[in-house]
């Protein structure tokens, strides 16, 4: 019963309260997330003091310590054209943008060089002096390289500092004071460079010079299919154990998210063998799968150069979106609306259709990266999609069972797809996005944990319960077992009776028939030598013995008729005592000329009086009385006793007790509950002792049918009494 009550709580359909709840919920936890992580990631510019005269960062003079992170967005020298074989030619001259066109006072952004900030001045230009730097040259891609130029000054204390750039669209080759010291960005196409990247975390190491200047030269080789070329996020510059925490830090993020994918893949899989529907299963897996392949691509722990990069993210985004679509239709895959509605029958054919058809065109036409059209249009495919699935949970299958977990993905989805499609600055390499995976996929394995421990306790539950049951039943299969034996060792003990009785009623037939038989041919041989009075002698034996047959034939008949039906009895008011007398003195004249004692006693005031059957009650007394006569030897004393019990109690609990009772052979103990079986007879009566095993049968069945009781008490070769307890009437 108290399970039937669970599981039905666990099938009942949630309410729109809990799906409201789930949703405002997850909702807020999302919003908080990026609000937080909004604040404390964000790279903007430090605001450090730029000392304009000679055009550097002093760090001693702006208190910069040894473990800062300062984030250098302003103020930035940038020179289009300048590609690394001309800074090797030009002699690591720093000053080689004095000589071309260059721009002063670039902040760097997120566009790339496309957009070099408003405080951006031309300078040196050999031909059109007087145009912006976006007017200049960019608005035709003329170039893909260029350099960003900056100096430093380091406190007396400090020798090195380490230089770190999330994103940079393109291979940057990093020069200080002259001398190349590494590379960052995206790998060149020839992959000769080896970029420092470690786990998703991309840095290098400055060294100053011998008046703790740093001259930094970044030269950016960009591909011109790329939207926007360059550096893409602001550079920071640190101590060494900053560096070393934003590694540990990316590395640690990296662990979470593949283990926890795992994880689900991997439990999801083991629990999935349980689901009803295992598609839902398939779709999450691979949308997990997808998702970790897009997070190493886009946050640098695979490195590669920029379109590839960037058609990579392209194509598992669109992926991704595909999977999400089909992850929440599978979860409605029973639902009822599927059949009535014909989109909800083919919209998944159609959203693959159009996910492998925006994919294979860039594929096709890598060129098509560079164009806004297909970002346009990739993100309008996102956002289409993401609709469509909210209204799918939110209107069609509201009131589905697994609508609340519909809702929640559907929120998730919203966040997740909406930030990925969001270029986000980070001061810590961790992507707001995948900060909502974690946060969804430890939802949903707690969810899953939750309920297989509840299934667990339920199964367990059930196993007691089952053992319970399985015990009670053995338990009561024992008890008929028991019954059984009893009933089938009664049976044989029947069995071996009826045999018994067979043998002693043919016995005691064929012993009269035999006599009856004797005499009459006796008389039949001697009829004319025979006296009168041999004659009466001959017929009154034949009589007797007649008698005798008649007595057994009836004993047997008025059993079974007394059995079969209860209309046998004329019940009536009658005196004990009368009819107690009457039989006395028959047995009495019976019992004359023998030993035998026969006595009788009982109260002269009282008659006695109960409800019976005169003539089935004296057979109760007679059947006594012959017992005690028969199982007992010459020097017998035979007593028959009678009175009324609880005088002084109301009529209705007053009893007329009698007993009979003789010094005989007595009944063996664990014989007395036998000795009213049909046909049994105990062990001692002999088989000199002529009886049939009937006469006490009937005498219970009499004593039952009066309502009364009978009891006996006996001791082996002391005696027997046998105690009848009737209800009194007045
Ligand atoms: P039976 O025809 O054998 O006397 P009953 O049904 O009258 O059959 O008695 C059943 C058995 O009970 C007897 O065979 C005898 O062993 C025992 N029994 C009955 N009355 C007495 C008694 N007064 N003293 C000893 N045994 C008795």
């Amino acid at each position: 019963m108290e399970m039937k009550k669970r599981k039905n709580r666990i099938l009942l359909k949630p309410t729109t309260r809990t799906n409201l709840l789930f949703v405002v919920l997850f909702t807020t936890i999302f919003l908080l997330v990026s609000y937080v992580f909004g604040i404390i990631n964000a790279r903007s510019d430090s605001g450090l003091k730029f000392n304009t005269e000679n055009g550097c960062y002093d760090f001693e003079e702006n208190n910069v310590a040894a473990n800062d992170s300062s984030f250098i967005g302003e103020n930035w020298i940038f020179a289009p054209n300048i590609s690394v074989t001309d800074f090797i030619e030009s002699d690591h001259n720093y000053y080689l943008y004095s000589n071309g066109p260059y721009a002063s006072g670039v902040s760097i952004s997120g566009s790339g060089w496309d957009n070099l900030g408003s405080n951006a001045e031309w300078h040196n230009s050999h031909t059109e002096r007087s145009k912006t730097l976006r007017s200049y040259e960019f608005q035709n891609h003329s170039y893909n390289s260029g350099a960003y130029f900056m100096k430093f000054h380091l406190p007396t204390d400090l020798s090195t500092i380490n230089i770190s750039i999330p994103f940079i669209s393109g291979e940057a080759y990093i020069y200080c004071n002259g001398s190349f010291v590494g590379s960052l960005g995206e790998a060149d196409y020839d992959a000769n460079i080896s970029f420092d990247v470690s786990c998703g975390y991309s840095s290098l190491s400055l060294p100053s010079d011998e008046n703790n200047n740093v001259e930094l030269v970044i030269i950016v080789i960009s591909d011109t299919l790329m939207p926007y070329q360059g550096i893409t996020s602001i550079p920071a510059i640190e101590g060494n154990s900053a560096d070393a925490d934003a590694i540990a830090i990316s590395s640690s993020w990296l662990v979470i998210v593949v283990s926890l994918t795992v994880f689900s893949v991997l439990g999801g899989w083991i629990i999935s063998k349980t689901f009803h529907n295992i598609r839902k299963y398939y779709f999450f897996a691979a949308s997990n799968i997808v998702f970790v392949l897009y997070f190493l691509c886009d946050n640098n722990y695979l490195v590669m150069n920029a379109l590839t990069r960037s058609v990579t993210c392209f194509s598992l985004f669109i992926l991704l979106i595909v999977l999400f679509y089909d992850f929440i239709s599978a979860l409605f895959i029973d639902a009822e609306q599927n059949k009535v509605m014909l989109f909800l029958r083919c919209d998944n054919k159609i959203v693959a259709c159009m996910g492998i058809a925006l994919v294979a065109l860039v594929l096709l036409d890598i060129s098509l990266v560079d164009s806004n059209y297909l970002n346009i249009v990739s993100k309008i495919f996102a956002i289409t999609l993401l609709g469509i699935c909210v209204i799918k949970v939110f209107f069609i299958y509201s009131d589905s069972r697994h609508s609340t977990i519909g809702l929640c993905s559907a929120v998730t989805g919203v966040f997740l797809f909406s930030y990925m499609m969001i270029e986000d600055s980070r001061i810590i390499n961790i992507s707001i996005y995948s900060i909502f995976y974690i946060i969804a996929i430890s939802a949903i394995e707690l969810v899953f944990v939750y309920n297989y421990l509840q299934q667990f306790r339920e199964v367990r539950e059930s196993e007691n319960h089952l053992q319970y049951v399985v015990k009670k039943k053995t338990q009561h299969i024992s008890e008929i077992n028991v019954d059984l034996y009893n009933t089938n060792k009664k049976l044989i003990q029947n069995e071996e009776a009826r045999k018994n009785v067979m043998s002693n009623v043919s016995h005691d037939l064929r012993t009269p028939i035999a006599a009856i038989r004797g005499y009459a041919e006796l008389m039949l041989g001697a009829k004319d030598t025979m006296s009168d009075e041999q004659k009466t002698m001959y017929l009154q034996n034949i009589i007797r013995r007649s008698q005798q047959m008649e007595r057994i034939v009836s004993d047997i008949v008025e059993l079974s008729r007394m059995e079969s039906s209860g209309n046998e009895f004329n019940f009536m008011d009658c005196s004990v005592s009368e009819l107690l007398d009457e039989i006395y003195s028959l047995f009495y004249a019976d019992l004359r000329n023998t030993d035998k004692k026969f006595t009788i006693n009982l109260p002269e005031d009282d008659l006695l009086i109960v409800k019976a059957d005169p003539k089935k009650l004296s057979r109760v007394f007679e059947n006594l009385i012959s017992n005690a006569i028969n199982y007992t030897n010459d020097s017998a004393k035979i007593e028959i006793k009678a009175w009324r019990t609880g005088q002084e109690l109301a009529i209705e609990d007053q009893r007329v007790h009698v007993t009979v009772s003789d010094n005989g052979i007595g009944i063996p103990a664990e014989e007395i509950p036998l000795i009213f079986d049909r046909f049994y007879r105990a062990k001692n009566s002999g088989k000199n002792i002529k009886g049939t095993g009937l006469g006490l049968s009937i005498v219970k069945l009499i004593v039952d049918k009066h309502d009364a009781e009978i009891s006996i008490e006996s001791k082996l070769d002391y005696g027997t009494t046998f105690h009848i307890i009737m209800k009194a009437i007045p």
